[in-house]
């Protein structure tokens, strides 16, 4: 039998496939998660005017006991336009123009009323202290978002400031799913003898839901191979990425791989040296990346998370690297010969710990999990203490 393909072969081989697909325009409320298709850069300065960091007086710098004679007001939206002279004071609010040539602003728990229109600053006034300069944030014309940044609430929050109401981004993948397997049931449904729920759909939809990916097409198919290869053709009609379910092993009722074949889908690998995951299969059809998942519930997240989420990612413009950082094993692990092994873990401070059993059937495993420590194929164990690579998820 041919070598598998590491983890890192399989990702790069699903990474030099993948073409990016074209952008398209959305106004920022509707960007959330999506993939920035351009560098975004301050339409002005911002903040746009010398303001005030406090409620208080816009004065000028000096000693304190000083008694000033308030001239006027500046708030949000309510600009003055003259500067205090020696013996004046302007009432300001936070955010409001200190107008130009204001020394300084002193908050207003320093200082004393007296009642009759002035004021007694109560503390030294240090020139410049309590505004906040134009452009302190942004500069006019400063990139304050990069291409390929996902955006999150502080960066839709940056695009507004930066003057934007809509942005560049990568269009969603179209994906379609198709579950195989005779014995599925949908939730909710009574099960009949060998018969169980079918989950992938749910984990696997929501998983790429969570990766910018658009679920346009929902399969289901029992494993005969006309069916099969039937619903395949469907599919991939509509669709950027075709993720299937099951029916990608060996056993005599797996038909995904020659139903694709059939299909003329060209494969460029089967099977990864990896656990949970083995049978994974990845080709592509003229624009569509096509990938088979083993049935398993912990083996396709496992396999979603490592092959197809870079790829999402990918397409819409972004950056493909996975995270990861090194954490140290509170627990031993055996070692699988020839296969690296995807632990799922909880992370804490710099410690990894298994969430529990590992089978590829236990999908409890994957809740609470924080990554997928890569405990690396071998002899014996990987002692408590080890040092591992962890995928965050
Ligand atoms: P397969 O990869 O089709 O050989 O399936 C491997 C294991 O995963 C079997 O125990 C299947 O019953 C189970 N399985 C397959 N597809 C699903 C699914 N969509 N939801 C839950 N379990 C599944
Ligand atoms: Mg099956």
């Amino acid at each position: 039998m041919a070598r598998l393909l590491s983890i890192d072969e399989a990702r790069a081989s699903v990474l030099e496939t993948v073409v990016p697909l074209d952008g398209e325009r959305v106004a920022v409320q509707d960007a959330l998660r999506r993939v920035l298709a351009e560098d975004v850069a301050a339409a002005n300065d911002v903040p746009p005017f010398d303001n005030s960091a406090m409620d208080g007086f816009a004065l000028t710098a000096g000693p304190p006991n000083r008694t000033l004679r308030i001239v006027g007001e500046s708030r949000a939206g309510a600009p003055a336009t003259a500067a205090p002279s020696d013996d004046e004071a302007i009432r300001v609010s936070t955010g409001a123009v200190v107008p130009d040539g204001t020394e300084a602003v002193v908050p207003v728990e320093q200082t004393s009323a007296d009642g009759d229109g002035t004021i007694t600053i109560d503390a030294e006034v240090r020139p410049a202290q309590h505004i906040r300069r134009a452009g302190e944030d942004m500069k006019r014309g400063e990139r304050v978002l990069r291409s390929g940044t996902v955006l999150g609430p502080a960066e839709l929050g940056v695009a507004v400031v930066a003057g934007r109401a809509h942005l560049d981004v990568g269009r969603r993948p179209r994906v379609a799913l198709l579950i195989t397997g005779d014995e599925l049931r949908d939730p909710g449904e009574p099960l009949g003898p060998g018969e169980i729920h079918e989950s992938n759909g749910i984990t696997l939809g929501a998983l790429v839901a969570q990766a910018g990916g658009d679920v346009v097409h929902k399969g289901r198919v029992g494993d005969s191979r006309e069916a099969t290869e039937q619903a395949i053709a469907t599919a991939l009609q509509e669709a950027d990425v075709l993720i299937l379910s099951g029916g990608v092993s060996v056993g005599p009722h797996d038909h995904v791989k020659p139903a694709l074949e059939a299909n003329g889908v060209e494969e460029r690998f089967w099977r990864v040296a990896l656990r949970p995951g083995k049978p994974t299969w990845f080709g592509r059809n003229e624009d569509t990346l096509v990938f088979g998942l083993p049935g398993n519930p912990v083996s396709a997240m496992v396999t979603f998370l490592l092959f197809v989420r870079p790829a999402l990612q990918r397409l819409q413009g972004g950056d493909a690297t996975t995270r990861r950082i090194r954490a140290t094993l509170t627990e031993p692990v055996p070692r699988i010969p020839n296969r690296d092994e995807a632990v799922r873990v909880k992370l804490d401070n710099g410690t990894a710990t298994p969430t529990g059993p590992q089978g590829s059937h236990q999908l409890t495993s994957m809740l609470a999990a924080d990554g997928l420590a890569i405990v690396t194929a071998g002899d014996g164990t990987a002692d408590e203490g080890t040092k591992v690579d962890v995928e965050l998820i």
